[in-house]
């Protein structure tokens, strides 16, 4: 079963990821991270991403689409969860071909759904760990010593992302371009809504019964 995660910045794609990859063994392919990663090496793609990303406008398709195609080639043969790609009609219509010629395909969509007046409280609050990614909310799961990992110690950071006025633009891109996908996956029949709100665990048990259905 490979399945595409999607839904609004703050929807908690990556939260629900990570319990995914925990707890039943997915693989996780975020564009977010690869990027991310990429900045912090400071590779050419890294270099043309980070302007993007900084602004909370989608790094170019062309882009997004090779990295992922990158990935993809080698991890084939593993379940699957995509996060944040794709993000953009044009994308969706690649990820179908690339997945067509790798003989394999997506099962289900699952949308997070989050009415818009929350995603901006996530996001703003959202803290993350530099090290290992883990994700903290200064409201409700701060780390327990302030600015350091629970986990491994690391510095907790707040992405240059998150900051309010780039969250503003992220969910207006969002709306433009990331909500159409939801008329496109239902059209094929694997459009899964679910309810986004609640504590981690119950949306990861909503995700799960989904998954079993
Ligand atoms: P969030 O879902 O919280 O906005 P992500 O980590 O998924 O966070 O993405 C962060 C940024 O990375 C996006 O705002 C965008 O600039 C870039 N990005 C990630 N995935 C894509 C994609 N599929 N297409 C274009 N840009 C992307
Ligand atoms: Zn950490």
């Amino acid at each position: 079963m490979n399945i595409l995660l999607f839904g609004a910045p703050g929807s908690g794609k990556g939260t629900q990821s990570a319990l995914l990859v925990e707890k039943l063994g997915y693989l996780h392919i975020s564009s977010g991270d690869l990027f991310r990663t990429a900045i912090k090496n400071q590779t050419p793609l890294g270099l043309k991403a980070k302007s993007f990303m900084d602004r909370g406008e989608l790094v170019p398709d062309d882009i997004t689409i090779d990295l992922i195609k990158e990935v993809l080639l080698k991890k084939i043969g593993q379940k699957f969860i995509l996060d944040g790609f794709p993000r953009t009609t044009v994308q969706a219509d690649a990820l179908e071909v690339l997945l067509r010629d790798l003989k394999t395909s997506l099962n289900k969509a699952i949308f997070l759904e989050v009415p818009k007046e929350h995603l901006k409280k996530r996001l703003v609050g959202r803290r993350v760990c530099k090290n290992c990614g883990a994700t903290y909310h200064m409201d409700g799961h701060p780390p327990k010593k302030a600015g350091i990992c629970d986990i491994c110690q690391g510095e907790v950071v707040q992405r240059a992302d998150d900051k309010e006025d780039v969250i503003e633009n992220r969910l207006t891109v969002y709306e433009t371009n990331t909500a159409p996908l939801k008329n496109y996956y239902a059209g094929k029949g694997l459009l899964k809504p679910l309810n986004g709100l609640g504590n981690q665990d119950e949306i990861f048990s909503r995700i799960v019964e989904e998954l079993k259905s």
